[in-house]
């Protein structure tokens, strides 16, 4: 293993270890940190080498992005060309926090870290280990989650040391991370600000604070001839190795029906997993269960989800059946990740 790993906790930071990681990353190395929303794989934002290793290290492809993420409002003018008043509003209400914002680059950031593009995508994460490790390195650091691509986003350090010890300099493990899903991006490049992807704050949230706010149309069909903007969401998702369908309707119907698929296919033979919560645990008699969380707490859901993915990869099911949690604030978002691991395998009861 290449990478030193750290603990620490969040309430009490070990600074000692924070300084290291900065002299890492302005040396042009890469450090996997904490974030509330997933661990993030950081590097120097304006030294294109350091993108360029991340891009290797994770095996993304070089026109996919990568997030800017700075840790105080000052340095966001250096970045960008201008911010719009609307944006300017949105920072103060939503950051430091996992909102993600669009604008046109300025040229001090090389076009290895914004994927060939001419603008830039800026985030101020609130975890307190994140914004040491960004002053520490010196204010910017690009930091796309650190799994490799194509696998669920590591909300552990242990999903990180499963998929980079080998390739990066430091790992800091934080513990589990808040939320679980990846910031909500909202595009100030377009006239109408645009939600390229949707997170824990969702557009009535968003809509609140600036008015007008618009879901990219490329993001709501996945059969869709409408691209996603970003790129990021346009790539072949996360499949898990089982074949993941999602049941959909009321949840009595949908027990009944998960059940019975469950019985079919282990009559012949196959090893099958079911995606259920706390409150249906009980329900089905047969198959590997996994609680995702409690339907009382939408948050919990978030936040077990992409670990219940990377838990059935290791349980080698055949066959994985998910109940559906359409829930009122993070659904879509919840939603929006499932079905893409699922290749939008549906069944309506
Ligand atoms: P990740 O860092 O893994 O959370 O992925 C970052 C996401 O942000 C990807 O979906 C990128 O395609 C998207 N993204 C980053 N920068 C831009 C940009 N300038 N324009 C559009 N999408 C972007
Ligand atoms: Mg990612």
């Amino acid at each position: 293993m290449k990478a030193e790993i750290v603990a620490m906790d969040e309430t009490k930071l070990d600074m000692p270890a924070l300084e290291k990681a900065g002299e890492i990353l302005r040396k042009g190395g890469l450090v996997a940190f904490p974030t509330e929303t997933v661990y993030g794989l950081g590097g120097n934002a304006l030294d294109p080498q350091a993108s360029q290793k991340i891009y290797a290290a994770k095996g993304r492809p070089s026109d996919n992005p990568l997030i800017i993420h700075i840790a105080d409002m000052e340095h966001l003018s250096a970045i960008v060309k201008k911010v719009p008043q609307s944006a300017q509003l949105l920072a103060e209400k939503c950051w430091p926090g996992p909102l993600t914002m669009i604008f046109e680059k300025a040229d001090c950031v090389p076009l290895e870290t914004t994927g060939g593009l001419e603008s830039v995508a800026v985030r101020m994460p609130s975890n307190k280990i994140a914004l040491e490790v960004i002053r520490q390195a010196g204010g910017y650091v690009a930091a796309p989650s650190a799994n490799t691509s194509g696998r669920p986003s590591p909300t552990l350090a242990r999903h990180v040391i499963d998929d980079l010890a080998d390739k990066i300099d430091m790992i800091i493990d934080g513990g589990m991370t808040d939320i679980g899903l990846e910031s909500t991006i909202v595009d100030f490049t377009e006239e109408i600000p645009t939600i390229l992807r949707p997170g824990y704050l969702s557009e009535p949230m968003l809509a609140k604070i600036i008015g007008q706010v618009r879901m990219d149309p490329g993001i709501l069909a996945a059969d869709s001839k409408t691209r996603p903007k970003a790129p990021g969401m346009r790539y072949k998702h996360y499949a898990p190795k089982a074949d993941l369908v999602i049941v959909e309707g009321d949840l009595a119907p949908v027990i009944e029906k998960i059940n019975s698929l469950t019985e079919e296919k282990l009559r012949q033979g196959s090893k099958v997993g079911i995606i259920c919560t706390e409150e249906t645990k009980t329900c089905y008699p047969k198959g590997v269960l996994k609680s995702i969380g409690s339907r009382a707490s939408e948050e919990s859901i978030a936040a077990h989800l992409y670990q219940v993915l990377r838990d059935f990869d290791q349980e080698e099911v055949e066959y994985i059946y998910s109940e559906s949690f359409q829930t009122p604030r993070m659904g879509q978002a919840i939603m929006n990740r499932l079905l893409k691991a699922a290749g939008h395998e549906r069944i309506n009861v």
